[in-house]
């Protein structure tokens, strides 16, 4: 399994702390007919997207990218000890999947210089923070921690109509910690890394675009969340914000990269999870390299 590629001047190790079955296709996916999916079934099978019931396979991880100047890690997963009901695979679990994944990518909590989050879900956020003395700390105690401002704003508006955990457990935490970067999207880190805004899953979901002076490689977080959606950009999963948004925003990032040496590293994808992509029909492929 490829668990490390380079891109221009750029290391890219990915940390896995799960891949597994997550929702069936027709589920997540409302506009997919069972046609277009009967369609699509054997290729999704051979890329291990998906699985003989046709539940959709996700893989959730962190990417660690070495800059010449900084070790920074991009979306931080689902963390440990963590309250998450509706999620048994989740839920208040204790394994060292996460941390065996960092040390075989070469670096402690400690060499993270930033953590980047595409978005502020549940499962980008969750290794945020670690539970000390039943208190929740920065895991990663030299980082600063980069929140985009709109998706920053949206979460705090929601919080304060209802609790929302994965924020009060792994943002906030790292807010009151004075580790926080709230940023607008023209943030950058020296002449490497750049914001690429890409709404509609959330209001301010991002890209993070990676590269001295051009995008050697780009992190997608969730504008998509399975292959399907590269070969169909307009199927927009029920979790997105604004659906309509969502797809219009999914186009545009593949058109922008298709066909060109970036290569496109996703959250979501099954391994290998990152490739370049390439034009398909009238969609697009996420091809390994
Ligand atoms: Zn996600």
């Amino acid at each position: 399994m490829s668990l490390k590629f380079s891109a221009g001047d750029l290391t890219i190790h990915r940390a896995i702390e799960q891949e597994t079955t997550f929702l069936p296709a027709l589920d997540l996916l409302p506009q997919l007919t069972p046609e277009v999916l009967a369609e699509n079934r054997a290729w999704m099978r051979q890329a291990k997207a998906i699985d003989e019931s046709d539940v959709l396979i996700l893989c959730f991880q962190s990417y660690i990218v070495r800059t010449p100047h900084h070790t920074i890690l991009i979306d931080s997963c689902i963390g440990n000890d963590k309250p998450r009901p509706a999620r048994p695979k989740w839920h208040m679990k204790t394994d060292d999947t996460y941390m065996r994944a960092l040390s075989a990518a070469g670096v402690t909590p400690a060499d993270i210089d930033y953590v980047m989050c595409t978005h502020l879900h549940v499962d980008h956020v969750g290794w945020n923070t670690r539970l000390e003395n039943g208190r929740w700390v920065p895991t990663f105690p030299k980082a600063r921690y980069v929140f985009g401002k709109t998706e920053y704003d949206y979460w705090t508006e929601q919080n304060s109509k209802a609790e929302v955990p994965p924020f009060t457990d792994s943002v906030l935490p790292v807010v009151a910690a004075d580790r926080a970067e709230i940023v607008r999207n023209d943030f950058a880190i020296g002449d490497h890394v750049r914001i690429l805004p890409t709404p509609g899953h959330t209001p301010g979901h991002v890209a993070f675009a990676l590269g001295k002076g051009k995008d050697d490689a780009v992190f997608s977080g969730d504008l998509m969340h399975t292959p399907l959606q590269a070969r169909y950009p307009e199927l927009s999963p029920k979790f997105d914000v604004d659906p309509a948004q969502a797809a219009l925003t999914r186009r545009s990032f593949l058109e922008r990269y298709c066909d060109t040496d970036t290569l496109c590293c996703t959250a979501h994808f099954p391994s290998p999870s990152a490739g370049k992509i390439r034009r398909k029909g009238n969609g697009f492929a996420c091809e390994a390299v």
